[in-house]
């Protein structure tokens, strides 16, 4: 059998115009030869495209093509195409010059009609798959697959989306609001009691993770978190309950603002309980200052007993050498554990000086002292360092509080590791790390449609 695909396009005055776009011929009936192949389903999505592309840029011109003030005809100075880029083919849409009416004597002598609705060289839908898929996978695997099922053309290549998905970030970029020192939060503490009661607490865990960084220059540290919902008084909310955000600190300039707009997006209030909970690293810690007027800054429960833990593992050492000393050793790790979580911070502080000492005696003839020694003295600056954030985990934790985020962990993962660190070869710029965190993180809390529909209005409009 045969079969021709033809498109009609009825114009306002009904007037029709018609274009094959494919013929398909079958011989014998065989899985492979059911329906039609990929190859031609690309032909005809790309067939169906050029005509109507062609069609309403035509209809668009001609209605363009009368003068508003007096009905005369304008008359062409050049004829131009533009590319522009769909999932369907790239087109080659008519972008001609014409000379300014005769009735008119103002402003410039030429002008052209489409830049009206021209505006760039990518259609939204591409940009957007593009931004979606190069947010979850590398930029080469993009292009592989869009080749593979849609006619995007040859010319698409890994550099092309990686500059569409950076135009796009950027462009989220310049959405968010002036960075601020101080309160972020207008108005005073009386005008907030009036507020309605908040949903429950949010709690915010902020951790790092490490990527490559091009061009030699070792790795950097990128920031990723999670800020989450305790609950919701109207269940039936549409905001989602938590939010994963993620920046490159030596490159970003706005992170407090960047912080406080998703925890907007989240419904926070300035009655709101807020807790920060990250392991205690300065940069963390300044940019949580003064975002929310009754937070409450916490040590992760979670990144003391990481220390601990390894403190342990590096005393097993000195109790093969030394099994008395070591067993001892280790005891007090396990009390310094015990007076941590119930916020003993001055005791663990003395007991740790003292363990310290003790191990002094020995270091010079013993290296795995040695070893335990200078451990011990990292983990007892870092919390001295972080004393004021230290509280009685314990007691929290007896009262359903959080005391800890390990969620944050799989988040930093997922934020980051998945996409950025998988291969050893990815390299990353500061910008170009930052940048895709931010379509990345759009994407993981399924936000990037509405972004889209913001910059796009009738992009993929909610059908009923
Ligand atoms: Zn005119």
């Amino acid at each position: 059998m045969k079969a021709r695909v033809e498109v009609i396009c009825i114009g306002p005055d009904g007037s029709e115009q018609r274009q094959g776009v494919l013929a398909i011929e079958r011989q014998e009936l065989a899985m492979e030869t059911l329906g039609m192949s990929l190859a031609e389903g690309k032909i005809l999505l790309q067939g169906v495209q050029d005509f109507v592309v062609a069609q309403q840029v035509s209809q668009d011109l001609e209605q363009r093509r009368v003068c508003v003030h007096c009905g005369q005809r304008h008359t062409s100075k050049d004829n131009g195409n533009t590319p522009v880029k769909t999932l369907f083919g790239p087109m080659d849409v008519p972008n001609p010059r014409w000379n300014r009416c005769a009735c008119q004597t103002d402003g410039p002598k030429t002008f052209r009609p489409t830049t009206a609705w021209l505006k760039g060289r990518t259609s939204p839908e591409m940009l957007y798959l593009e931004t979606n898929w190069a947010s979850l996978i590398p930029f080469a695997k993009v292009v592989g697959l869009l080749k593979q099922v849609l006619p995007v053309g040859d010319s698409l290549n890994p550099e092309t989306v990686r500059s569409h998905v950076q135009a796009t970030a950027e462009r989220i970029e310049q959405e968010l609001g002036e960075e601020r020192q101080l309160n972020l939060f207008e108005g005073v503490e009386e005008d907030w009691e009036q507020q309605p009661l908040p949903d429950g607490p949010i709690t915010v865990g902020i951790d790092g993770g490490y990527v490559r960084a091009a061009h030699k220059q070792g790795w950097f540290e990128v920031i990723a978190g999670k800020s989450v919902v305790a609950f919701r008084r109207a269940e039936e909310g549409e905001v989602s309950s938590a939010k994963c955000f993620g920046f490159v600190q030596t490159y970003d300039q706005k992170p407090r603002r960047r912080l406080w707009e998703l925890m907007k997006s989240q419904g926070m209030q300035e009655n709101q309980q807020v807790v920060f909970m990250s392991d205690g690293g300065e940069t963390v810690r300044r940019m949580q200052e003064y975002l929310h007027p009754f937070s409450e800054h916490l040590i992760d429960w979670f990144h003391i007993t990481m220390r601990l833990t390894v403190l342990q593992q590096q005393t097993k050492a000195l109790q093969e050498e030394r099994p008395q000393i070591g067993g001892a050793v280790s005891k007090q790790v396990e009390s310094v554990k015990n007076l941590l979580w119930h916020g003993n911070v001055e005791a663990a502080l003395e007991r740790l000086g003292n363990l310290i000492m003790d191990l002094d005696l020995i270091r010079a003839h013993s290296a795995a002292a040695e070893k335990v020694a200078g451990a011990m003295a990292e983990f007892e600056t870092y919390i001295h360092n972080n004393q004021e954030f230290i509280p009685n985990f314990g007691e929290r934790y007896r009262q359903g509080e959080t005391i800890s985020t390990a969620f944050v962990e799989s988040t930093v993962n997922q934020v980051v590791s998945r996409r950025f660190v998988k291969k050893q070869q990815m390299l990353w710029t500061l910008r170009g790390a930052h940048l895709l965190l931010q379509t990345r993180t759009k994407v993981l809390n399924n936000e990037l449609d509405e972004v889209f529909r913001r910059w796009y209005p009738q992009f993929r409009v909610k059908t009923a």
